[in-house]
């Protein structure tokens, strides 16, 4: 399932004014591919991944879930979308301070919108998942008992659990050191070429752009030219 948005301003209240976060930005992401934003801090980069996950809604242009025009569904049909279709991480990825890592990422098939999934399937599925990210024998641990790194991979855990066919992630690795964070973007490119998800990556370790099949620069909420260094 692809990702595609058109022609997309978004403005926020500013004093009498407005200010203008996104301006005529397209991007089309295709499933199986991970597309990188990078840019200055206050570009629109966060602002983008709030508009392609349906949570902030464009004064202009459309967003396409898999063909779908998100902006002809009610409110209810978006959130519905953004359970069943859509992984997001953000920059902090917010653990329950209670729970351990393995409930953290069982807990989103309880609130997916399905529901009455068998629970122990749901464990099995969330083991799983934590393995995939490489946190096997971690599993019963709370988010204090955990580093940085190893929150930013619950979280992704997490937005994996409903299988999504959308995933956004918001600088995943800002919190982590070089070596840490290198591994966090393997893993979300190899995660995208296996779950053939349309992935959008806002970062700015731009030594890590190998990983992206395109990188997209936001300068003042529109695309810029491509990131060169980034294409072999
Ligand atoms: P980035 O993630 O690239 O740092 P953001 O998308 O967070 O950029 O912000 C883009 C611009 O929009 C900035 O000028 C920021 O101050 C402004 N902005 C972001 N969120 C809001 C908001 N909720 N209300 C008003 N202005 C905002
Ligand atoms: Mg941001």
């Amino acid at each position: 399932m692809s990702l595609s948005l058109e022609d997309i301003t978004l403005t926020y209240p500013d004093g009498e004014g407005r200010l203008t976060a996104l301006d005529g930005v397209d991007l089309d992401v295709p499933a199986g591919t991970l597309t990188a934003i990078v840019g200055p801090s206050g570009s629109g980069k966060s602002s983008l991944l709030a508009v392609a996950a349906t949570l902030a809604t464009p004064d202009a242009g459309r967003v396409l879930v898999g063909g779908t025009e998100t902006g002809a569904l009610s409110a209810a049909e978006r959130t519905e979308l953004r359970r069943r279709r859509m992984g997001i991480v953000f920059q902090q990825p917010n653990l329950l301070a209670s729970l351990t890592a393995l409930e953290q990422v069982e807990l989103m098939a309880r609130i997916d919108g399905r529901g009455r999934r068998r629970s122990g399937e749901a464990r099995a599925r969330a083991r799983e998942l934590l393995a995939t990210v490489g946190l096997d024998g971690l599993a019963h641990r709370r988010p204090h008992q955990l580093s940085g790194g190893q929150r930013q991979r619950v979280g992704i855990a997490r937005a994996l659990m409903n299988a999504p066919a959308v995933l956004l992630v918001d600088e995943p690795t800002s919190a982590l050191d070089h070596e840490r964070g290198a591994a966090v973007l393997d893993l979300l490119g190899r995660l995208t070429r296996e779950w053939r998800t349309a992935t959008v990556l806002v970062t700015h370790d731009r030594a890590r752009l190998a990983v992206a099949d395109r990188v997209v620069e936001l300068v003042d909420g529109r695309v810029g030219a491509p990131a060169e260094s980034s294409f072999p």
